[in-house]
């Protein structure tokens, strides 16, 4: 699924709403500012994003008084792309595996955001281009979470560790990144149990994980990614918070971005945590999640 067809739900509602909102007008002025950030607030970009871009806009507009209806989307645009600019550095298109071997990465996520089939993905991605990949299937809660991991593993043509359920989840990560380093592995992705039961409980779990990682291979894990569903909207906003405090988060994953109107949820995670997205899911094939570009993101929003 393309960028544009996997936003398409996001801006239909968008522009519907936009467009609604000028009606009858024809130079931006206060009410429309009002409608605006009606419409940014509904479209899940939270109140703090929403607050921000709206000020921007208003700059924008202060300076030329009349500023024709037909130019708000553009200025919108390129707003909210600044701001998206400003939040965070990192560009993750440029990001080489090779500085780290094994690279190292743990996937966090409550269950059902996706977790698995991004894994999934991500495996067979990284095996097109070229890399030595192995997954570690260290979500040992659920006999499901196990068998599905194997399952992407085979359709992806990569090795799975496992040790069955209920095996001890540093365990599996150990022997993971073990033999990965004995096999000449370019790319270790963990899976992890999703359990939000309770913060301090997700805590110890996750730097137990941790720390067997970081004893195999110093440094390690390189990237720690969340996985949160876009769908889900103010949800997956209150799961980045308790996953950031629960651990070191340093890359986000917005899955199922094609059967939603909330996408601009995107723009609200990664202006509030300032934890680069770095990839968003666009379907449940194999090839559909892609690098997140904040220039196209914006662009194919707005265009
Ligand atoms: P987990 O419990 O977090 O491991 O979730 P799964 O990976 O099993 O995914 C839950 C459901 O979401 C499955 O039916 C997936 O096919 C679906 N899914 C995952 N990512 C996407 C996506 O980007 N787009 C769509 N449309 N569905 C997705």
């Amino acid at each position: 699924v393309s960028l544009d067809k996997g936003l398409e739900k996001t801006k239909d509602n968008f522009f519907a709403k936009i467009s609604k909102a000028v009606v009858g007008k024809s130079t931006v002025d206060d009410e429309v500012l009002d409608n605006l950030e009606e419409i940014l607030v509904t479209s899940d970009v939270g109140v703090s994003t929403t607050l921000k871009i709206v000020e921007r806009v208003q700059n924008r507009v202060a300076k030329d008084k009349y500023t024709n209806v037909s130019e708000l989307n553009n200025i919108l645009r390129e707003e909210v792309q600044a701001l998206l600019e400003e939040n965070n550095s990192t560009n993750f298109e440029q990001m080489d595996y090779g500085n780290h071997k094994p690279y190292v990465i743990m996937v966090v996520g409550v269950n059902g955001v996706g977790k698995t089939t991004t894994i999934g993905k991500l495996a067979y991605q990284l095996k097109q281009a070229g890399q030595k990949v192995v997954i570690g299937a260290a979500d040992t809660f659920r006999a499901a979470a196990v068998e599905q991991i194997q399952l992407w593993g085979k359709r992806a043509d990569v090795r799975v560790v496992s040790q069955g359920m209920n095996a001890d989840p540093a365990s599996v990560a150990f022997d993971t990144i073990q033999s990965a380093v004995a096999n000449n592995e370019d790319v270790v992705i963990i899976d992890t149990a999703g359990r939000l039961h309770n913060k301090v409980g997700l805590m110890n779990e996750l730097s137990k994980i941790k720390k067997v990682m970081d004893r195999v291979v110093p440094g390690a894990p390189h990237e720690i990614l969340l996985v949160l569903d876009a769908s889900t909207g103010q949800n997956a906003i209150e799961q980045c918070k308790q996953f950031t405090q629960a651990t070191d988060v340093n890359a986000l994953a917005l899955t199922k971005l094609d059967g939603t109107a909330k996408g601009g949820v995107v723009i609200g995670i990664s202006d509030q945590f300032k934890i680069p997205v770095k990839y968003i899911g666009v379907g449940e094939k194999m090839t559909d999640l892609q690098l997140f570009n904040k220039k196209e993101f914006v662009d194919s929003l707005f265009s």
